[in-house]
């Protein structure tokens, strides 16, 4: 009956696509790694809400942090200072790289970008940005206008004007595409939706280098890579680099309330807020239930050690995963990722789907990136055990071999 309202009501074709993907079940409950369905049957979930759940779902201290928020003052009088907002700003500042400093609070990973987007121009009296194809930075106006990916961007056309798209990866052409018209370069530190692309070593020092030449800044999206998920608490760190604007969301709430941040330095701060603090505004961003979550996931991310944690499940399921490629022969092109940002890419799409069905039935959930159907991307919970990892390792291998035959 849930799933003929969907049909009825919310989005026929998405219907389709979960009971044709093998997910024709409605979640009721969910806890650590496993999510429980209204038949009763239990789902290690290695795909984490697409890098949501890093703590796992409904860990207890970000729940028991939501709970006492949810007690006294839910949401903001928007008059007065919010005690969580000023806490995991201080947070933010301390825990980002170089000067990152000041934090505008949103609810999503596509609003944290928007302000960033908009941020760099006023900051910059610039209007160029160059981005990456196979991005995926949202699907607003001003974030699809920099999202890599033509299928979603052509329908709403004409977007946000003066956005060049450039090869993830390639210095050159990023140094061709970037002048001093250039408000702001945009990167992930690892594309995921593009298909679960590391960045080469060296790209993003080269890609800082460009922008201080033109005088451009450098916005890196760590809404899915941010807080521990590839094994560095960002993906920068992995570099040494500073971006001028970070932009986190997913993971920050802790899976319990979404939230997105952008973060910038103090100079920029100034010249975007300094005349009009209210440019830029959000009625529930930075609202005490989202900040007081983000509070304690990050407590929770650093408790726990899930940074090291992410690095070392990371290797045994990167490992587990070159193995089954090994007897995959040429169905599985290659295996690449970092941490527990992981895709495994097949030569064919409808093998990937297949796989995707058989580890479903198998009772693991896991999904393709959106801008590249032939990548299977693995994102479990930091949490997730080394037991859990091997169980999701026999079931990959046991879903390929079966789609491939
Ligand atoms: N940036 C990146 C890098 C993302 O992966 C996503 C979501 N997949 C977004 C932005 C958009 O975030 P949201 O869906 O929370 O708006």
């Amino acid at each position: 009956a849930i799933i003929e309202r969907y049909r009825q009501y919310v989005n026929p074709g998405l219907a389709r696509l979960m009971q044709f993907g093998g997910f024709g079940d409605v979640e009721v409950s969910a806890e650590g790694c496993v999510l429980t369905t209204a038949t009763g049957a239990q789902y290690l979930d290695f795909l984490g809400g697409y890098g949501v759940f890093s703590v796992g779902h409904r860990h207890p201290k970000v729940v028991e942090a939501v709970h006492r928020q949810l007690d006294r003052l839910p949401l903001s009088a928007r008059t007065f200072f919010c005690e969580a907002q000023a806490l995991l700003a201080e947070r933010l500042a301390q825990l980002t790289p170089g000067a990152l400093q000041f934090t505008f609070f949103s609810n999503s990973g596509t609003e944290a970008v928007e302000a960033a987007l908009k941020m760099a121009r006023v900051a910059t009296g610039r209007t160029q940005f160059v981005s990456t194809e196979g991005s995926y930075h949202g699907k607003s106006m001003g974030s699809l206008s920099v999202t890599g990916r033509e299928k979603y961007r052509k329908p709403f056309e004409p977007l946000v004007p003066g956005v060049t798209f450039v090869p993830y990866n390639d210095v050159e052409a990023l140094a061709e595409a970037v002048s001093s018209q250039t408000a702001a370069v945009i990167l992930e530190a690892i594309q995921g939706e593009g298909g679960i692309i590391p960045a080469k070593p060296g790209y993003l020092t080269a890609a800082r280098e460009i922008c201080d030449r033109h005088g451009a800044l450098l916005i890196v999206d760590e809404v899915q890579t941010g807080l521990g998920r590839t094994g560095a608490l960002f993906g920068v760190d992995h570099e040494g680099v500073c971006p001028d604007i970070m932009t986190l969301a997913k993971a920050l709430g802790g899976g319990v309330m979404p939230i997105g941040a952008t973060i910038a330095t103090a100079p920029i701060w100034e010249r975007i807020f300094g005349e009009n603090p209210l440019l830029h505004t959000s009625t529930f961003g930075g609202n005490p239930l989202a900040c007081a979550a983000g509070l304690a996931t990050l407590e929770v991310i650093q408790e726990e050690k899930l940074v090291q944690r992410a690095a070392e499940r990371g290797e045994q399921l990167l490992a587990g995963l070159r193995a089954v490629q090994q007897e995959a022969g040429g169905a599985i092109v290659e295996v690449r990722g970092r941490g527990l940002m992981i895709g495994v890419e097949f030569a064919v799409k409808d093998v990937a789907e297949l796989t995707i069905n058989g580890m479903a039935r198998r009772g693991v959930i896991a999904a393709y990136t959106l801008n590249n159907p032939k990548v299977i991307r693995l994102e479990p919970p930091l949490i997730v055990t080394a037991d859990q990892v091997d169980t999701a390792l026999r079931a990959f291998r046991e879903a390929a071999l079966e789609a491939i035959s």
